[in-house]
């Protein structure tokens, strides 16, 4: 009904349902049942559910299906579905379509937990894996074969910001008949061309740029309706991976900023970068969008931009990286991303903490790391603090 409306449009608007009251705002409704007029209704809602139909929160709320409806819209996917979590979307896309014997080959540069729910949970419950190298292509052909289910990847990966190139992937998958599934935190729903380079499942952590302002969980996982009802929903309502009502309001709200947030955020990203580049004390500026980045043809035709994201890798290491951190004022130390506030991370120590020494220094995490999520400060102020700090080496 609302097909032909703009990016900016549909996020203000999109499944908007209003009560009889009229409100201007999104209704919260913070319930878990809901009450039917009759038993002839119970029986008619449990035998089938009609659209703006409820019967538990478990399984749907209408605060809720605005969200699902509002980022399905704007991924240009048939259907969504929220969840408690982004970690509860990947696990529940991937659990509710897989099964003992299947196997799964997948981009080694994952979210740490991504990379526990492939390899020690899914593996316990029969799903073989393999890892590869996500930016060599060569790595992809020679891993898929007949029995390959699906293939996973993080579009751009976390916490070196390598950019994988969704469409010859999907290629190589769908020649062999697997769903391509990407965990597109970093490409953001603003700059995701995911569904047109030929992802079939499309996993959100709702915790980063759509809430943007670092307050609540969530995730989603967007997909044909056939996939999401039949495959992800029977899966979702009964392992109770549920949005909260509360949360979606929240993730809505979020929506309703989210192109001019991350497009700012982006923009600062490469002001950020562009004045860091050529820092003596500085081995590399990593971001998707600087023309020396090793994937950065790529990341201009698949992506809208180039995200919110940098990394700086400090010459002389952990005790330089300390040093950097210690001496921001404006930039704040934790892990998330996304976030209104710039965040300053060292993976080594912290996200990328439980790797072995090998595997950190196999994925780029050099003791002199330093991921950045770029906020919504003043950009000349970000660049002072981080100059700042610089000299502080
Ligand atoms: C944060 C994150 C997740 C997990 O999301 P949560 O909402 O924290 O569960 C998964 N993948 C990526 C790439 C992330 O950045």
């Amino acid at each position: 009904m609302t097909q032909d409306w703009g990016k900016r449009t549909k996020l203000v608007h999109q499944g908007a349902r209003r009560s009889q009251y009229g409100e201007v705002a999104e209704a919260i409704y913070l319930t878990q049942g809901f009450v039917y007029p009759s038993a002839e209704a119970a029986e008619a809602r449990f035998v089938e559910t009609g659209a703006d139909e409820f019967i538990y929160a478990r399984y749907g709320n209408p605060t809720v299906a605005v969200f699902e409806e509002r980022i399905a819209a704007l991924e240009g996917t048939e259907d969504a579905f929220a969840t408690a979590s982004g970690m509860a979307a990947v696990s529940g896309a991937l659990s509710a379509m897989l099964r003992a014997g299947d196997h799964v080959v997948s981009a080694r540069a994952l979210f740490g937990s991504c990379l526990y729910i492939l390899e020690e949970i899914l593996a316990r419950y029969g799903v073989e894996i393999t890892l590869v190298d996500g930016t060599d292509l060569d790595q992809w052909r020679a891993a898929v074969r007949p029995g390959t289910k699906a293939v996973f990847l993080e579009t751009v990966s976390n916490p070196t910001l390598e950019v994988i190139d969704l469409k010859s992937v999907a290629e190589i998958a769908h020649g062999v008949g697997a769903q391509v599934v990407v965990d597109n935190v970093f490409a953001t729903p603003v700059f995701s061309r995911a569904t047109e380079l030929g992802a079939d499942v499309i996993i959100y952590s709702a915790t980063k740029h759509i809430d943007g302002q670092g307050r609540a969980l969530g995730g989603v996982i967007c997909g044909t309706r056939e996939f999401i009802r039949n495959t992800v929903e029977p899966y979702m309502k009964h392992t109770g991976g549920a949005l909260s009502p509360f949360n979606a309001w929240i993730m809505l709200n979020g929506l309703t900023t989210i192109d001019l947030r991350v497009r700012a955020q982006a923009a600062s990203a490469q002001a950020i970068a562009e004045a860091l580049q050529g820092d003596p004390r500085l081995a590399r500026v990593i971001y998707p969008g600087l023309p020396d980045h090793p994937q950065h043809a790529i990341a201009k035709t698949q992506m809208g931009g180039f995200g919110t994201v940098l990394s700086l890798d400090l010459k002389s290491g952990k005790e330089a990286a300390f040093r950097l951190l210690n001496a921001l004022n404006v930039a704040v130390i934790s892990n998330n991303l996304g976030d209104a506030r710039t965040i300053v991370t060292h993976p080594a120590t912290t996200t990328h903490q439980r790797l072995p020494e090998d595997q950190k220094i196999a994925l780029g995490i050099t003791p002199g790391l330093i991921r950045m999520s770029v906020g919504l400060e003043d950009v000349a102020d970000l660049i002072a603090d981080i100059r700042a700090g610089l000299d502080m080496i």
